[in-house]
């Protein structure tokens, strides 16, 4: 039996709805400016025919379930929340064809994509690394997995309040690389593995929360989330 120096971390894993067992999560992946109105707001136009999608990743240990209080993390002044829809891959693929995409969906959910805004615009500007701002203790919220094997998600409100007003609101069908397309790129890079989160992106309307603020979010057809905001620590 192998021992260790000290307890190793749990498996991380989201809940699935209708069933007693739990989606063991491999790796998390987002896509950064995925819907136009928010790609303009955050001063960078997407030209989906001269551009390619970019991600950026988030360590394992940022995910939290839907219904968490977080604190209110250090070293910033803007924390932000992002609404996205979430894509659960449980289908191993590489280099897959956007019309056999549909094979590696396993499911989906809501999640949240929370930022330091400040330390990532400042990476950004001087073309350094988004880690500081994106890979940010308890940031990835996700809500539990909704199984729609194969399925592709093409239309649907998705949309977010804090404290009871709607900030965010938009529609699925809006999103810039669509889910077989976002598959096909993100595979040219990684071998995906059943249990990889890929978050497709935020649409307009982010902004700062403060100690004590609620946000709800939901999309249509998948389900709500719902995070508080703690105190500093
Ligand atoms: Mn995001």
């Amino acid at each position: 039996m192998t021992t260790y120096l000290w307890n190793p971390p749990d498996v991380v894993s989201l809940p699935v709805r209708g069933m007693a067992d739990r989606l063991p999560v491999n790796r998390l992946f987002f896509v950064g400016r995925n819907y136009h109105a928010h790609a303009v707001e955050m001063g960078r136009p997407v030209d989906k025919a001269n551009e390619s999608p970019f991600y950026f990743t988030k360590s394992l240990s940022t995910l939290v379930e839907s219904g968490a209080t977080v604190a209110y993390p250090p070293a910033t002044g803007d924390f932000q929340f992002e609404m996205e829809l979430v894509l659960a891959i449980g289908a191993p693929g590489f280099e897959v064809r956007r019309d056999a995409a549909h094979e590696l969906i396993y499911g989906y959910a809501c999640g949240l994509d929370m930022t330091r805004r400040d330390l990532q615009l400042a990476a950004r500007d001087k073309g350094r690394p988004w880690d500081l701002g994106k890979d940010v203790e308890q940031s990835s919220v996700v809500s539990q997995i909704v199984p729609m094997p194969g399925k592709v998600l093409a239309e649907g409100e998705l949309a977010l309040a804090v404290n009871g007003q709607t900030r965010q609101k938009s529609d699925l069908s809006r999103l810039i690389w669509n889910i077989p397309e976002l598959i096909e790129d993100l595979s040219r890079f990684y071998h995906l593995q059943p249990g990889d989160l890929i978050f497709t992106g935020t649409p307009e309307g982010v902004g700062p929360v403060q100690p004590g603020d609620r946000i709800d979010g939901h999309v249509q057809g998948v389900g709500e989330i719902a995070l508080t905001i703690g105190p500093a620590q």
